[in-house]
């Protein structure tokens, strides 16, 4: 797949280690926070309810954490 440069996923700098991210799916243990432990090509995130950790590609993760930079003001 061609990876465009300047395309809609260039705007955010994405995780920082340390960050907590809430995604949309949650862990087999039901938890749904996340701390990033580390960040590169895959980020690495810690299950801050059972303490597994877990590697997902950035765009994986951008997709379970859609939702929050969208303007998604719903009522
Ligand atoms: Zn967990």
């Amino acid at each position: 797949m061609k990876e465009e440069t300047g395309g809609r996923a260039g705007v955010k700098t994405g995780p920082a280690v340390g960050d907590r991210l809430t995604l949309r799916k949650s862990h087999p243990c039901g938890g749904t926070e996340f701390e990033v432990v580390r960040t590169g090509m895959d980020i690495r995130l810690r299950c801050l309810t059972c303490g597994s950790q877990i590697v997902l590609s950035r765009r994986k993760l951008e997709k379970m954490t859609a939702g929050r930079g969208k303007q998604a003001a719903q009522r």
